[in-house]
């Protein structure tokens, strides 16, 4: 499998925003809620967990979109790519979409969320399924097993 080479750098669809990471993802996901089916225009989300001290935005200005709540999901103002999202409550890490890299070979889920809203046929490599999100005492043994598989590559 493809090793993630860091720094790595990326950008929206039209290069207006620029984007670095300097540290691994805690862990990677996908999620098929229906939120994220519509504002990703497709199957599931994709996410990559970043350290906050390892993400920067180094060209243009992202701005919020979605739902405008608590949970700050960051767009391109020009061509409206859905870049990443700063969860509510949580500013140790930030959710990249991977695809905003410019080599995101690397990326596979290592769990799906929200597999109660996954349209029929959607199917991802996740290691671990869940039907909302998993249970919050699940997290720190999900983030030691996603960096036992990344150190084993
Ligand atoms: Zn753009
Ligand atoms: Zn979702």
């Amino acid at each position: 499998m493809a090793k993630l080479n860091l720094p790595a750098e990326g950008g929206c669809r039209c290069g207006r925003v620029r984007l670095k990471i300097s540290a691994p993802p805690l862990i990677t996901m996908a999620c098929h809620c229906t939120g994220c089916q519509r504002m990703s225009s497709s199957a599931y989300s994709l996410s990559a967990a970043i350290p906050a001290e390892g993400f920067a935005v180094t060209e243009g200005e992202p701005v919020i979109g979605g739902l405008h709540g608590a949970t700050r999901h960051y767009f391109c103002s020009h061509c409206m790519t859905w870049m990443f999202t700063r969860p509510e409550g949580i500013d140790f890490f930030v959710n990249l979409r991977p695809t905003m890299l410019d080599d995101p070979s690397w990326f596979s889920p290592f769990i799906e969320t929200f597999t109660s809203e996954k349209l029929p046929w959607a199917t991802t490599a996740a290691v671990h399924s869940y039907e909302t999100f998993p249970p919050f005492e699940d997290y720190e043994g999900l983030v030691k097993d996603y960096a036992a598989q990344e150190a084993a590559k």
